[in-house]
């Protein structure tokens, strides 16, 4: 990984645990994934909350994407980095008053809609205030993925999107609410999706829901097919950026597509994953009865994902070129799950060696954390 990075002695010179951030990799992945999309006139709404660092925003704005947001801050973000109001949605399953005022005042592209509930709500904000909002409705398609359990959100227990059986009676509502127009629909059943077969059976749910709406005569606008394309975690090095060109082959491929319809994407991990990685010191290297520790300045306080999800993340040790050794990656703070990793082969570790955490871009540094009083450093930006 060593030739990705700027040279030791400048890492050197860091204060840690920092964030590096290779922006042109960032954008040789922007081009890539806007090259494929456009090929089928696909629209990308970047998923801010991979990660909301304000460069990194820019950076995307600047190539051309939309957002999605899935808060008021999250478009005050997005607004302030450049991206145009007309190119955001916005999800999530608890949108505050305050935060679907801001959005309407914005006069955003479109609001995912997630219960029938939520739809009053939005009716009710925006005939105070002599609008139309234009909705998609999410729909839980009831697809199983193969990700890890806590970031499917397809399934029927899931608490995000509209049930499919539930679906008619909202479609009924609709006429009703006289403040809202019906653009569209929206799907996301997940994330760190690698098996192209999710995106398939995902693709042949939508068209089933297509023809029935179409018998109904309620085509939509556009169709949003959400996010959730992985990436390589294992393995960064082999694949620096994520496989846009199979993913949107597969929904040309299988998607049905009725006469104008705008198709949309949000993608987060796909896009920031493998531009940033997690710079850390070693501050101890301690040897217990059974296991080596490699005792970090970093923690779950900066990347939490190994600590949440049993994430893999791949780390190097780039201060050394000693022979390999297996040692538990941790971090300082107090809970037993602040750990990088077990049994990781490194070279030997000594006290102040710099590890790399890689493919940390996303949902890294934006589920960083203050817990124990935790500071992280400003990051490093390379590359361009
Ligand atoms: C998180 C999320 C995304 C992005 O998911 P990635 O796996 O990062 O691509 C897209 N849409 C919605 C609704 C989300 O919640």
């Amino acid at each position: 990984m060593k030739n990705f990075f700027p040279p030791l002695t400048t890492l050197e010179t860091l204060p840690t645990p920092c964030y590096l951030y290779d922006t042109a990799l960032l954008e040789e992945t922007l081009q890539a994934a806007q090259r494929e999309a456009a090929q089928y006139h696909y629209e990308i709404h970047y998923a801010v909350k991979a990660n909301f660092n304000h460069r990194i925003l820019q950076q995307i704005a600047a190539c051309g994407l939309g957002a999605d947001c899935v808060s008021g801050g999250e478009m005050q973000a997005v607004l302030q980095a450049g991206f145009p109001a007309e190119k955001i949605v916005y999800a999530g399953v608890g949108k505050a008053d305050e935060e679907i005022a801001l959005a309407l005042e914005k006069n955003i592209f479109c609001f995912n809609v997630e219960s029938l509930a939520e739809l009053k709500v939005i009716d009710e904000l925006a005939g105070k205030r002599k609008k139309v909002a234009p909705v998609a409705l999410r729909i839980n398609p009831d697809i199983i993925v193969n990700t890890h359990r806590h970031i499917i959100t397809g399934v029927k227990e899931n608490k995000f999107g509209i049930n499919l059986d539930l679906l008619d009676a909202v479609l009924k509502t609709l006429p009703e609410l006289k403040n809202v127009a019906f653009k569209g629909l929206h799907f996301h059943i997940g994330s760190q999706i690698t098996d192209m077969e999710n995106f398939h059976s995902l693709c042949l749910r939508v068209n089933e829901i297509q023809e029935r709406l179409s018998g109904m005569g309620l085509l939509p606008e556009h169709l949003n097919l959400g996010g959730g394309l992985g990436i390589n975690y294992y393995a960064p090095e082999e694949e620096r950026i994520a496989g846009f060109s199979a993913f949107f082959q597969l929904f040309a491929t299988h998607l049905k597509r009725y006469g104008g319809q705008h198709i949309h994407f949000e993608l987060g991990r796909s896009l920031v994953g493998q531009c940033g990685t997690l710079l850390t010191k070693v501050l101890y290297v301690k040897e217990g009865s059974v296991k080596k520790f490699a005792i970090a300045d970093a923690g779950m306080t900066e990347l939490i994902r190994p600590a949440l999800y049993e994430a893999y993340h791949k780390i190097e040790n780039i201060s050394s070129g000693g022979a390999v050794e297996k040692y538990d990656v941790v971090g300082p703070v107090c809970e037993s799950t602040d750990s990088f990793g077990k049994d990781v082969p490194l070279n030997k570790v000594s006290r102040n060696d710099l590890l790399l955490i890689c493919s940390a871009g996303a949902y890294g540094e934006s589920m960083s954390s203050h817990y124990n009083c935790r500071q992280l450093r400003e990051p490093y930006f390379y590359g361009k």
